[in-house]
């Protein structure tokens, strides 16, 4: 969608990822155009495959029900009107959803010019092209006022710095995060909730924890072991890493690698 939306004429201010706090209610928005007399809101999705809706939800053709994007859509909008008083622009605002994936397609969808389907994509774009856009010095202002007012950094993006060798060590209960301890010979449990799991389930999502947060680590099983805070025993560590990955032996070292083919 960026890339479509170069062919506007370079007055126009385009704005993106901005995210701000209404009444307590945070809210996103992909890409804010402004013209001299509106905002225009785009809320690109890149849904594909096969939709429909059915009593106004919103479904995958499995029938899975997904976010009505068009509620989504009024929510932004509404809290955009809001905090557009706020900070006094009065521009009106007109809200698209544009669903940019050529493989979707939404069987019964609603006759509204709100949304655009890839089909409609390029006459979107060449209609944008003839909206004003001769932009005074007021214009400059609200795109400014409206950055400065973006949250720098919201609860989704706040920034983690971490080290290994200053974090504690040990296995993870799956339902309370709570530090888990050796049960019986195949088992663990939590010291907070009391869950009892397979020692050996456990470990394989802490090798998966592992391979995330440290993506250019090679696996070792010795660092699993230590991951793992000395809980369960190299024996058994060893068999879930032998039964996942493959071992690469360079050596006298060796690591694990995603096994090449699922069993
Ligand atoms: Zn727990």
């Amino acid at each position: 969608m960026d890339k479509r939306l170069e062919v506007l004429p370079d007055h126009v201010l385009i704005l993106r990822d901005l995210t701000y706090e209404v009444n307590h209610t945070t809210f996103q928005i992909d890409t804010l155009l402004i013209f001299r007399e509106k905002l225009y809101l785009l809320d690109v999705k890149n849904n594909d495959g096969d939709h429909y809706i059915e009593d106004g939800i919103w479904k995958t053709a499995q029938g899975t029900e997904i976010k009505n994007p068009q509620h989504q859509l009024l929510r932004c909008t509404s809290l955009l009107r809001k905090l557009l008083q706020i900070i006094g622009i009065n521009l009106n605002i007109c809200a698209h959803l544009i669903f940019v994936n050529l493989e979707f397609t939404l069987y019964q969808a609603p006759r509204t010019p709100e949304i655009i389907f890839p089909t409609q994509l390029n006459r979107f774009i060449e209609k944008l092209k003839t909206e004003p856009c001769n932009l005074g010095r007021t214009h400059q202002r609200i795109a400014n006022q409206l950055l400065q007012n973006s949250l720098k950094v919201n609860r989704h993006q706040i920034q983690f710095t971490y080290q290994l060798d200053q974090m504690k060590k040990g296995i993870l209960c799956s339902e309370c995060y709570g530090f888990m301890r050796r049960y019986n010979q195949k088992r663990l449990i939590c010291l907070k909730c009391k869950k009892i799991d397979l020692t050996t389930n456990r470990i394989s999502s802490n090798i998966k924890e592992f391979k995330f947060l440290f993506p250019d680590k090679k696996i070792t099983s010795k660092d699993i072991y230590n991951w793992c805070g000395g809980v369960a025993t190299m024996d058994v560590i060893r068999r879930v890493l032998n039964q996942k990955y493959d071992l690469i032996s360079q050596g006298r070292s060796s690591h694990y690698v995603e096994k090449s083919k699922p069993d």
